[in-house]
């Protein structure tokens, strides 16, 4: 049981596929070697998913879902720490970072065990006597994949509302943080799904991944990652015209304009650009600043990141912990190097401070080229660069000049002003003196190159259903081959 790790039907199974060691990012220790699932596996766990959907009551039954969303959220709240613990030892984030994932993840469960329990089903009666129903149904199956940032809580936007529409579900957690969502696994075997609703299969893109996206008994794939894997699956997805969302990468602009109050935006724009190693999609890595203000803001921003508590994850005062991988940790090194070698200024940052860790300083460029790759590309690190503009138009143009669209933030004490430049950038959530906060009833995702479709809200469930026009008339009633349309 210890080495079961799949859950296909109800049941724990020994992955078939490759063996593979889950590392603690914070020490570079095995925490431990997982089998994961073969490709037969996972076309197993679809076609578990597959019959659940068909021949129990789970898409009907509305009131078992809601009580199941609820039950897992009261069993996620008793468990909050030991939850919070794993995430952090796997992903090496701060632990006051994985509270923060766990009450987010709890609270958007009963988000949508509400949405379900509200929903109306809207009827309209016609002058010739037929009434018509529209009704949102699930889609069928669907396939969560999902990266490593934060496991537990973007596995959750995908799970709440995929399992509240009715659907069922194969997921695929990246294969670099399985643990939470494993232990996610033990919980829903307690509350007793009917077999084949939830399935879990541990992998990475291939086999696992490519075969969720590509078997046809999979109706939907949620996923979530990078820029270039979205791509790819849209191209397979395009195929049999699969339904799919995509949250993807980003490059996201932090305009700071001349009239705001340089302390606390100093402090806003490291938490916008640091908070999770700078590992968050919606990171700004791009802070464009109002000449006037550049030299202070720099000098501000230099003090503070010396000050900058870079260590133990599980220590409380931690505000930045390791990177996920040595692989990625020489991505973002390299990066670096990208930059130096583009004549850009690395004003200060980009060393490595423990001989154990993936642990990196945060990289601050200066005298970069709107055109130079660590400007245009997503790096996924603690890498900034720093812009000045002189006027709006300038900012703006700036801020649009990626192929990315996720997140943008304001600083500035006119609100007019921030909100009228806030409808000129082309990004799917926008802060206007605040930064990173997702609220469970609004929505999430990206313009461009960053995403098709929005995750949490009303959007995010909509992204689970199908819509059916279903008219009801009267038996017996003689045909009009042209009857009034209203
Ligand atoms: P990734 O694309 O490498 O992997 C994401 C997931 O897809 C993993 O589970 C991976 O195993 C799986 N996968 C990889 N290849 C696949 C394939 N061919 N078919 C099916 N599945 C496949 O991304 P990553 O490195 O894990 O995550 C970082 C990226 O995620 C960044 O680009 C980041 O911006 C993005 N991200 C976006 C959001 C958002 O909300 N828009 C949130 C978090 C992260």
């Amino acid at each position: 049981m210890a080495q079961d790790h799949v859950y296909i039907n109800g049941k724990w199974y020994k992955g078939e596929g490759e063996k593979r060691a889950v590392i603690n990012p914070s020490n570079e220790e095995v925490i431990i070697e997982i089998n994961e699932a073969s490709q037969q596996q996972t076309v197993e766990a679809i076609q578990a998913a597959r019959h659940a959907f068909q021949y129990t009551d789970w898409p009907s039954n509305p009131a078992r879902r809601i009580a199941v969303l609820r039950q897992l959220a009261d069993l996620l709240e008793q468990n909050a720490e030991t939850f919070a613990a794993i995430e952090t030892l796997n992903t090496g984030k701060p632990i006051r970072e994985s509270r923060l994932d766990v009450s987010d993840s709890i609270q958007c469960l009963r988000y949508y065990a509400d949405f379900v329990e509200q929903r109306t089903i809207e009827e309209k009666k016609r002058t010739d006597g037929t009434t018509s129903k529209v009704i949102e149904e699930p889609i069928g199956v669907c396939a969560l994949i999902v990266p490593w940032n934060f496991p537990l809580l973007l596995g959750i936007w995908k799970l709440a509302p995929a399992l509240a529409a009715g659907n069922t579900v194969v997921f695929k957690p990246s294969e670099l943080t399985p643990l939470s969502f494993i232990e996610l696994t033990k919980l829903i075997d307690s509350i007793g799904l009917p077999p084949g609703v939830f399935n879990l299969v541990l992998g990475s893109g291939s086999p696992v991944g490519e075969t969720l996206v590509t078997h046809p008994d999979v109706e939907k794939i949620s996923f979530t990652g990078g820029t270039k894997t979205g791509r790819w699956i849209y191209e397979q997805c395009a195929r049999g015209l699969k339904r799919v969302s995509l949250e993807l990468g980003g490059k996201s602009p932090l305009l700071i304009f001349d009239d705001a109050d340089l302390t606390s935006t100093v402090e806003w724009a490291l938490f916008a650009s640091f908070f999770n190693q700078g590992e968050v999609c919606v990171a700004a890595s791009r802070i464009l600043v109002q000449r006037r203000v550049y030299n202070s803001f720099i000098d501000q921003l230099t003090q503070r990141l010396a000050s900058l508590r870079i260590g133990d994850p599980f220590a409380e005062n931690t505000e930045m912990g390791p990177l996920i991988s040595s692989s990625h940790l020489k991505k973002v090194e390299t990066y670096i190097q990208i930059g130096l070698q583009e004549g850009a200024v690395l004003l200060q940052g980009g060393e490595r401070i423990k001989e154990r860790g993936y642990y990196l300083t945060p990289a601050v460029f200066t005298h970069v080229r709107q055109d130079m790759r660590i400007v245009q590309e997503e790096i996924f690190g603690p890498v900034i660069t720093l812009q000045t503009f002189e006027h709006d138009n300038e900012a703006i143009g700036l801020a649009n000049d990626t192929i990315y669209g996720l997140a943008a933030g304001i600083f500035s004490r006119d609100l007019e002003r921030a909100e009228r430049i806030a409808g000129k950038l082309r990004a799917g959530t926008i802060w206007i003196n605040s930064y990173h906060t997702p609220y469970v009833d609004a929505p999430w995702g990206g313009m461009k190159q960053s995403g098709i479709g929005r995750e949490l809200g009303p959007q995010g469930f909509a992204a689970f259903t199908e819509t059916k026009h279903v008219n009801i008339s009267q038996h017996g009633k003689s045909l009009g081959w042209y009857p009034s349309r209203s």
